[in-house]
């Protein structure tokens, strides 16, 4: 054998022990976890309350039996329709199971108020066929391709009680009903859907209701916010949901559409609202010119 060669294969095996290791430093696994817990919660969400005498099963399939793996369009990313009044104050969510799901931590855009619609996950930058892997164990709950919207997208149902919809992929690796495990590779980074460039746009959300997920990831470390003792991270309303005012303000929120010859007094006396106040909610100048077909929000 060759020197050459001798050195090219050492250098091959010592890259691969080197990339198995960070690998699993990155995964922390604990496959023995109990997540019955967050069955007992779940049941009393669909008993409308905690029954006691019900027997729990070691996974979550009697409060999932009822939403299909396959659901409706309209239904598919909230199938569950828990509103965030009735949320419980506080639950724990088990993350012993965790891995970061991107190489990139370059955020692009943050979970919010995007203009008139709200950005319900995060964008983090990727290349073109990074690998994306799954963040908790998990059932794929929904594969799926929406084009203009989320692309090529898939949703997970964690063990934990989470679920994650990851968005805009080039290609999915999963498909509906697949077991995972946190770190499976579950797509490769892309632009598809309503997207100007590669990213990943991840979603956390808790009975249908998403948070910001870096209430749960601190993106800067890629660690999960646990307490490290339990692995545990605490999920509250206050907390957690701290962005339900801002969701209340955009139920308030209404729109008019400007038609021909139209100025932003008409559409103040119309509504009964001031230009000024227009100005504000749109951030114009009173003596902005405004298009046919503009959506000027008055409320
Ligand atoms: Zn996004």
């Amino acid at each position: 054998m060759n020197k050459k060669l001798f050195f090219s294969i050492i250098f091959t095996i010592l890259s691969f022990i080197a990339f198995a290791n960070t690998n699993s430093e990155d995964v922390k696994h604990n496959s023995d976890y109990d997540y019955s817990y967050i069955v007992d919660f779940f049941k009393s969400y669909t008993s409308g309350q905690a029954d006691e005498t019900i027997e729990i099963e070691s996974n979550n399939d009697d409060f999932y039996a009822q939403f299909a793996l396959d659901g409706e369009s309209s239904t598919l990313v909230n199938p569950y329709k828990v509103s965030l009044d009735s949320l419980p104050d506080s639950v724990y969510i088990a993350c012993a199971d965790y891995c970061y799901p991107t190489q990139s931590q370059r955020i692009t855009s943050r979970f919010g108020i995007r203009g008139s619609r709200f950005h319900s996950g995060i964008d983090v930058g990727v290349q073109y066929g990074d690998t994306i892997r799954s963040p908790f164990s998990g059932t794929v709950r929904y594969v799926a391709y929406q084009r203009g919207g989320y692309g090529r997208y898939l949703i997970i149902r964690h063990d934990n009680g989470l679920e994650s919809v990851m968005a805009h992929f080039s290609r999915t690796l999963v498909k509906t009903g697949d077991t995972i495990v946190a770190g499976t590779p579950v797509g490769l980074g892309g632009s598809t859907g309503r997207s100007t460039g590669p990213h990943l746009h991840l979603e956390f959300r808790f009975l249908g209701n998403a948070f910001n997920p870096e209430k749960l990831i601190d993106f800067n470390t890629t660690n999960v916010k646990t307490n490290s003792e339990n692995d545990l991270y605490l999920l509250t309303l206050a907390d957690t949901y701290s962005h339900r005012p801002q969701l209340e303000e955009m139920k308030r929120a209404a729109y008019h559409r400007v038609r021909s010859g139209e100025t932003l007094s008409h559409i103040a006396k119309r509504y009964g609202t001031t230009v000024s106040r227009l100005c504000a909610l749109n951030r114009l100048k009173q003596t902005s010119i405004l298009q046919i077909g503009q959506k000027i929000r008055y409320r």
